[in-house]
C-alpha cells in the first residue's frame, strides 16, 4: 500500500468515518492521533550525554505542518486531504499558534530544537508554560493595544506530566508541574522534549483590563505573561521570581535525570551541558552549586563542576539587555542564592582585581553576564561581525581574560520549516531542477547556480512568487479585511519594533515617496510597503512608531491620488503564522538596523532562502549574506559599524543637523505633524515622535536616510527588468544553504557541546 493510501486508512480508522466525510475540526485531531501513534514507539534511550536549552523564549509555531514533514508524511497527507475535498491549509488553521516567545532569539530556540533533533542529538529545551504568552496585538485609533492571548485553549500537543516540584523562594514556596511537547527530528527516529514548567497555584482570573494583573501575587501570576511589564519595582521583581522558578525547575530536572542514569553528580560535567540563550536563564549557575553542595558536594568542587557544564550565548549589545539586578532585589527574592554569588563575587574581584568584569558592582548591582562568562566555559556570539563587536569593544575585558572561551555560532533557521513548509510550490521546483538532496543538505542549493540565465528557470521563480503573493493577499483579506495588489512590489519590514531596527527610517522614505507623488512624479510600478511587529507595552517610542505609520496608512491608502501608486500594510498581531505567509511574498527584505546593533537577525535569511532581495546595512548576519551573494544581489547602504561605535563614543552624531541640511530630511520629518497627520493621529504622540528624531535620535535614523533614499529608489527601478531581478533572487536561494540551523548546531555540537 502506498503512503497516501495509508495515512487514509489509518485516519479513517481513527474517524470512523470516510476522510471526505468528516469536518476539519476531525481530522485535525485525527492527525493528531496518527502522529501520536506514529512515534510512540520511540522510546528514548539512556543519553550517555545530551544538552539542555534553556531559554525564557521558544517561539515554535504551529506544529502540525512541521511534524508532518519531519515525519516524510507532509506531501502524502496534503495530497490525500484534496483528493477528498479537504484542505491541509485551511484544517492547520485551527491550530492556535503557541505564544511562547517574542521575537528573533525565541524563533532561533525554536529552530534550534528542530536542528538539534535532526542531527540526532540527544537534547531538551527548559522553559515556562505561560498562560497568556506575550501579548496579542490590536490595532485602535491608530494605536496598539495589548491584550491577553490564550493561545492554550485548543492546543492539544501539550502533555501534562506527573512531574512536580517544590520551588523555594524568600518566604514562601510554590509547588510547579512539568508538561512536555515532543520535538521529532527530520528523517530519523529521535524524538526530543521542549520542557514546560508552570506553577500550581496560577490563578488566571486575577487579570483585568487588557494584561494587567496584581504583580505581588506571586503565586498566582508566576507564569502568566511572558515579559510582564517590568516598568516597576514589582515587574522587576516578578521577572526575577519567574526566571528563579525557569532554573530552579530546571536544574531539578536535570538532576533527576542524571541520578535516574546512574551517573554521580561529580561525573555531571561529562553527561549534561547547558546552553544559557541570553542572560535571562543565567540564575542556573548559582542555583545548580547550591543544589551540588545541598547533595553533599563541597562548594569549591562543585564551583569548578559547572563551570565545566555551562555555556552562555549573548544576543545582544544593548545594553537594556544585559541584564544588571540590584542585590537587594535577588535577597527578597532568592535569599538561599545569595551567599553564593557574593562567593562568585569575592572570588572574581581576588583573581582580577578590575571592577569592569565583577559579578557584584560598586552599585550592588548583579551583572548577570558576567556570572554567565567566568562561571560557564564558553561565550559566543550569534553572527561573526557581532562576535568581533563583543570581542573587541563590548566585552573586550573578558576577552582578554578568557580568549579561548569566545566563540562565533553564526545564527541559523530550519529549512523544514522556512521553505518546505511555507513554500511548497517553490520546493517541489527546486526538487525538480536539482533533486530532493536539498532536503537533507541544504549546501545542495547551491546546484542552482547552473540556472542562473536561464530564461525559463527565471520565468517560473517570477511566477512562484505571484502565486505566493496571490495567496498572501487572500490571508490578509481574512486577517484584518485588507485588499492588496498581487501586481505590485511587495516591500516588507517584519520585526519587534524597536528603535534600532529603525521602522521609522522606512516610514520617512515612505512619507518621501508620497510627497513626490502628490508633487506629480509617479512611481513606475505599485508598491506595497509592508510593516509586522509588536512594541513593547512599557516603550513609549516605539508605539509612537506604530501610531505614526498607522496614521500614514490612513493617509495614504485613503487617498485616490496616492492609492493607485502606493500602500502601506500594517499587519495586525504578527507572528510566526503571519511571517510564514508573508516571507514567501515578499520582493524586497528591509534589513536596515543601525550598524553594530543587530546581532544577527534571522528574518534576513528566512526572506533570501525564499527569493527576496535584501536591502539592507552591514550589519549582523547581512555581512555575511554580502559575502555569500556578491555586491550585486544584495543592496547594501549605511555606515559602517566602526563609525557607528567611534560615534557613540564622542557623542558625535546630532541629529538636527542632518535635518536641517537636507530639503528632503526636513520635509520628510515635518510631515509627521502636518495637519493631515494631526487629524489622522494623536497631536502628544505624533509631537513627542518629532522632537525625539530632531532632538534625541538615540540610534540615529537620519544619518543613513538619505543613502537609504538613494538606494531604495535604485531597487525599485531594477526590479523593472525582470530578468536581471530573478537572475538575484536565484543567486540568494541557491547561496541560503549556509545558514541552515542544521548547519549551526553542527558548529555548537563540534566546538562546544561534543556529544
Ligand atoms: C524570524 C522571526 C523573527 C526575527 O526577525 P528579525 O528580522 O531577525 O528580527 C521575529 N518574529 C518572528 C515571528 C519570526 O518568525
Amino acid at each position: 500500500m502506498d503512503i497516501k493510501a495509508q495515512v487514509k486508512t489509518a485516519l479513517e480508522t481513527i474517524l470512523k468515518c470516510p476522510v471526505s466525510q468528516a469536518t476539519n475540526e476531525q481530522i485535525y485531531h485525527a492527525l493528531l492521533t496518527h502522529i501520536r501513534n506514529q512515534i510512540a514507539g520511540r522510546k528514548q534511550e539512556v543519553a550517555n550525554r545530551k544538552v539542555y536549552y534553556i531559554s525564557s523564549e521558544f517561539l515554535i509555531g504551529k506544529l502540525l505542518s512541521n511534524n508532518l514533514i519531519n515525519l516524510s508524511l507532509y506531501d502524502h497527507t496534503r495530497d490525500m486531504l484534496a483528493e477528498n475535498g479537504k484542505n491541509l491549509t485551511e484544517i492547520e488553521n485551527l491550530e492556535p499558534e503557541p505564544s511562547l516567545g517574542n521575537g528573533g532569539l525565541g524563533r532561533l530556540a525554536a529552530c534550534f530544537l528542530d536542528s538539534i533533533a535532526t542531527l540526532d542529538i540527544p537534547g531538551d529545551g527548559i522553559s515556562l508554560k505561560y498562560q497568556y504568552g506575550l501579548f496579542r496585538q490590536k490595532f485602535k485609533a491608530n494605536s496598539q493595544f495589548e491584550e491577553p492571548n490564550p493561545w492554550l485553549e485548543g492546543f492539544d500537543w501539550l502533555r501534562k506530566t506527573d512531574t512536580t516540584y517544590t520551588v523555594e523562594f524568600g518566604g514562601f514556596s510554590v509547588n510547579s508541574r512539568l508538561y512536555e511537547i515532543d520535538v521529532i527530528g527530520y528523517h530519523n527516529n529521535r524524538v526530543n522534549k521542549l520542557c514546560l514548567f508552570d506553577v500550581e497555584t496560577l490563578d488566571p482570573s486575577i487579570v483585568k483590563d487588557g494584561i494587567n494583573f496584581d504583580k505581588n501575587e506571586i503565586a498566582k501570576n508566576l507564569t502568566l505573561f511572558l515579559y510582564p511589564d517590568d516598568s516597576d519595582e514589582a515587574g522587576h521583581l516578578l521577572r526575577i521570581y519567574q526566571q528563579y522558578f525557569m532554573v530552579a525547575n530546571g536544574v531539578n530536572y536535570i538532576l533527576d535525570e542524571i541520578k535516574n542514569n546512574g551517573i554521580a553528580l561529580s561525573e555531571l560535567h561529562k553527561h549534561a551541558i547547558i546552553q544559557i540563550n541570553d542572560t535571562h536563564p543565567t540564575l542556573v549557575i548559582p542555583e545548580l552549586i547550591r543544589q551540588l553542595v545541598a547533595r553533599g558536594m563541597k562548594l569549591d568542587d562543585a564551583i569548578e563542576i559547572v563551570k565545566n557544564t555551562t555555556a552562555y550565548t549573548n544576543h545582544t549589545i544593548l545594553a537594556e539587555a544585559l541584564e544588571k539586578w540590584p542585590l537587594h532585589y535577588l535577597e527578597k527574592v532568592v535569599p538561599h542564592l545569595i551567599d553564593i554569588i557574593k562567593y562568585l563575587d569575592k572570588q572574581v574581584r581576588d583573581k582580577y582585581n578590575d571592577l569592569s568584569v565583577a559579578v557584584i558592582d560598586d552599585s550592588g548591582r548583579v551583572h548577570m553576564a558576567h556570572i554567565a562568562i567566568h562561571y560557564g566555559f564558553s561565550v559566543n556570539g550569534v553572527a561573526a561581525l557581532h562576535t568581533e563587536i563583543l570581542k573587541n569593544s563590548e566585552l573586550n575585558h573578558f576577552y582578554k581574560i578568557y580568549p579561548e572561551k569566545f566563540n562565533n555560532k553564526t545564527n541559523g533557521i530550519t529549512f523544514r520549516r522556512w521553505l518546505q513548509e511555507t513554500n511548497p510550490e517553490l520546493t517541489d521546483y527546486i526538487s525538480e531542477l536539482i533533486t530532493r538532496k536539498f532536503k537533507d543538505d541544504a549546501t545542495e542549493l547551491e546546484k542552482l547556480l547552473p540556472f542562473k540565465d536561464d530564461a525559463k528557470v527565471l520565468d517560473t521563480l517570477a511566477t512562484i512568487k505571484h502565486t505566493k503573493k496571490k495567496q498572501f493577499a487572500e490571508f490578509i483579506k481574512g486577517w484584518q479585511g485588507i485588499e492588496v495588489n498581487p501586481d505590485s512590489i511587495f516591500d516588507v519590514q517584519i520585526k519587534r519594533i524597536h528603535e534600532y531596527k529603525r521602522q521609522q527610517m522606512n516610514m520617512l522614505y515612505i512619507i518621501h515617496k508620497y510627497l513626490e507623488v502628490k508633487a506629480g512624479k509617479l512611481p513606475t510600478r505599485p508598491i506595497t510597503f509592508v510593516f509586522g511587529g509588536k512594541a513593547a507595552p512599557a516603550y513609549i517610542i516605539a508605539k509612537h512608531v506604530i501610531h505614526t505609520i498607522l496614521c500614514l496608512q490612513e493617509i495614504i491608502n485613503n487617498d485616490p491620488e496616492a492609492n493607485k501608486y502606493l500602500q502601506v500594510v500594517y499587519v495586525e498581531n504578527y507572528n510566526v503564522s503571519v511571517a510564514e505567509r508573508l516571507i514567501p511574498a515578499a520582493d524586497i527584505s528591509e534589513q536596515i538596523s543601525l550598524a553594530s546593533k543587530e546581532a544577527s537577525g534571522t528574518g534576513n535569511m528566512k526572506f533570501m532562502l525564499n527569493g527576496a532581495v535584501t536591502l539592507g546595512t552591514m550589519d549582523g548576519a547581512n555581512v555575511e549574506i554580502a559575502e555569500l551573494v556578491g555586491k550585486d544581489n544584495i543592496y547594501t547602504f549605511g555606515k559602517d559599524s566602526d563609525t557607528i561605535i567611534e560615534l557613540y563614543r564622542t557623542s558625535g552624531y546630532h541629529s538636527r543637523s542632518y535635518y536641517e541640511n537636507s530639503q528632503i530630511i526636513k520635509a520628510a520629518v515635518d510631515f509627521i505633524i502636518s495637519p493631515a497627520m494631526l487629524k489622522a493621529g494623536n497631536e502628544e504622540k505624533l509631537n513627542r515622535l518629532h522632537a525625539e528624531l530632531l532632538n534625541k535620535d538615540w540610534f540615529m535614523t537620519l544619518i543613513d536616510l538619505e543613502e537609504y533614499i538613494q538606494v531604495k529608489d535604485q531597487v525599485l527601478s531594477d526590479y523593472e527588468n525582470q530578468s536581471a531581478w530573478q537572475r538575484k533572487c536565484l543567486i540568494n536561494i541557491a547561496k541560503a544553504g549556509f545558514f541552515s540551523s542544521d548547519r549551526t548546531i553542527g558548529e555548537y555540537n563540534r566546538d562546544i557541546w561534543k556529544i
